[in-house]
């Protein structure tokens, strides 16, 4: 049997529901051995996290402490430099071998920027794309994206069978939720409960992370 791994990867500054309720959703689909969730050390793509890559991590562990189907992998914390995806699935290629079929998963936002990532060619070679809908997604296809869709989507879950190579967007369950509308709501006093687990506001409060 072929192993089936899901990789979410993200800031998660902090984690919140709308990437938890992706991953269940994707791991089921896709019925997936494991779904881990790798934190970026240094994102390459924006500005400095409000919280520290130690944090960031330690809220993730325990968003994901209840459901064992959700791993969390720190191998880009490891790594004293920039979080690219490409290295990070040579790694994991590295660990699981070539039999394994890796699932990236990203936002539409994420995918949209593809073309910008570092050796973003090489990625449909080493894992297959879950394009998630994101409700509040505007970002235009550059016409790159639009061919590589046109050249390597699948219909569905049971068409997605291969290693690697392979796109899928999947419609999941809405969740107008983002980190960025969370650490505002932060900053403005306001209460973001109920948009992420009492566990990880729990820790926020007691770190006073993303205050004024
Ligand atoms: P920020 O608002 O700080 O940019 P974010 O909420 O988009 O953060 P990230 O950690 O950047 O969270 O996201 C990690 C991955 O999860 C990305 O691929 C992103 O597109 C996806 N994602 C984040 N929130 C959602 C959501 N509500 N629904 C679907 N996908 C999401």
């Amino acid at each position: 049997m072929t192993l089936r791994v899901g990789l979410l990867g993200g800031t998660f500054d902090p984690i919140h529901f709308g990437h938890l309720r992706s991953a269940v959703e994707v791991r089921e689909y896709l019925a997936l051995d494991e779904l881990r969730l790798i934190p970026n050390a240094t994102p390459p793509h924006r500005d400095r996290p409000g919280a520290s890559a130690q944090q960031r991590l330690e809220m993730v562990c325990l968003a994901t402490a209840s459901d064992a189907s959700l791993l969390v992998d720190d191998c880009e914390l490891q790594r004293d430099r920039p979080s690219y995806t490409v290295d990070t699935l040579e790694s994991l290629r590295a660990e699981l071998g070539a039999e394994a079929a890796l699932f990236l998963i990203v936002g539409w936002d994420a995918f949209s920027g593809l073309p910008g990532w570092h050796r973003w060619e090489e990625i449909l070679q080493l894992a297959s794309l879950v394009v998630l809908q994101r409700p509040e997604q505007d970002q235009e296809l550059p016409e790159v994206l639009k061919d590589l869709l046109a050249a390597r989507s699948v219909g569905d879950a049971s068409a997605m069978q291969a290693t690697h190579g392979e796109i899928l967007c999947l419609a999941q369950t809405p969740l107008a939720i983002s980190a960025t509308h969370i650490r505002s709501l932060i900053q403005a006093g306001r209460s973001p409960r109920f948009l992420l687990p009492d566990s990880v506001l729990g820790y926020i409060e007691t770190k006073g992370l993303y205050r004024p």
